[in-house]
């Protein structure tokens, strides 16, 4: 089967320039576009198939990364935003008038991943960024529609694609949360 991930690497995954210095997000409004400021390049850019992240329609996965939250500045428009849930973890902005999300926001200072945060490295006007490395939260794919028995051909492609399948984070990224619990518990 043909299974869409996502457009940015349903033809395969684009190499990042590696020397990629930042650019602008740019919100999918034909006018009055809102417009974020991104110093330096993305990290732990991955696929995403959590229901939270925004993905395109027609997307089974989002196409998320992290970059340090001093790096994201709002260019223009920023009237435009709104907080999509005030109440989750991350504080994802929004775009009121096309409901692009231009970035995520923890504001929990004990939270592992506070200092960073997460944007859809597709809306840079500009190329280049780190590529996406893996997948996570594949299974949560099926929350969306996706039929169990489907599941067996998404992993798939996202191994041909060179984009591991994981059910959560990446180990990486797991271990990092658990060292961050283990040194908190040890405080
Ligand atoms: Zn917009
Ligand atoms: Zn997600």
């Amino acid at each position: 089967m043909n299974a869409m991930i996502h457009p940015a690497v349903d033809n395969g995954v684009k190499k990042g320039s590696g020397t990629f210095a930042g650019g602008t997000l740019v919100c999918k409004c034909k006018d009055h576009q809102v417009k974020v400021g991104i110093k330096g390049d993305v990290a732990h850019n991955h696929a995403c198939g959590c229901t939270k992240c925004w993905k395109p329609q027609g997307a089974n996965f989002s196409i998320v990364a992290v970059v340090p939250r001093q790096n994201v500045t709002v260019l223009e428009n920023g009237d435009k935003l709104q907080i999509v849930d005030s109440s989750a973890v991350i504080q994802r902005y929004a775009c009121k008038a096309c409901g692009t999300h231009m970035y995520g926001r923890i504001e929990n200072t004990g939270h592992p991943f506070y200092g960073l945060d997460f944007i859809h490295p597709e809306l840079f006007q500009e190329g280049g960024w780190a590529a996406p490395g893996f997948a996570a939260f594949v299974s949560s794919i099926i929350e969306s529609g996706v039929k169990p028995d489907q599941m067996d051909g998404v992993r798939a492609r996202l191994k041909e694609i060179g984009l591991e399948p994981y059910d959560c984070l990446s180990p990486p990224l797991m271990d990092a949360i658990a060292t961050h619990v283990a040194k908190s518990k040890a405080a």
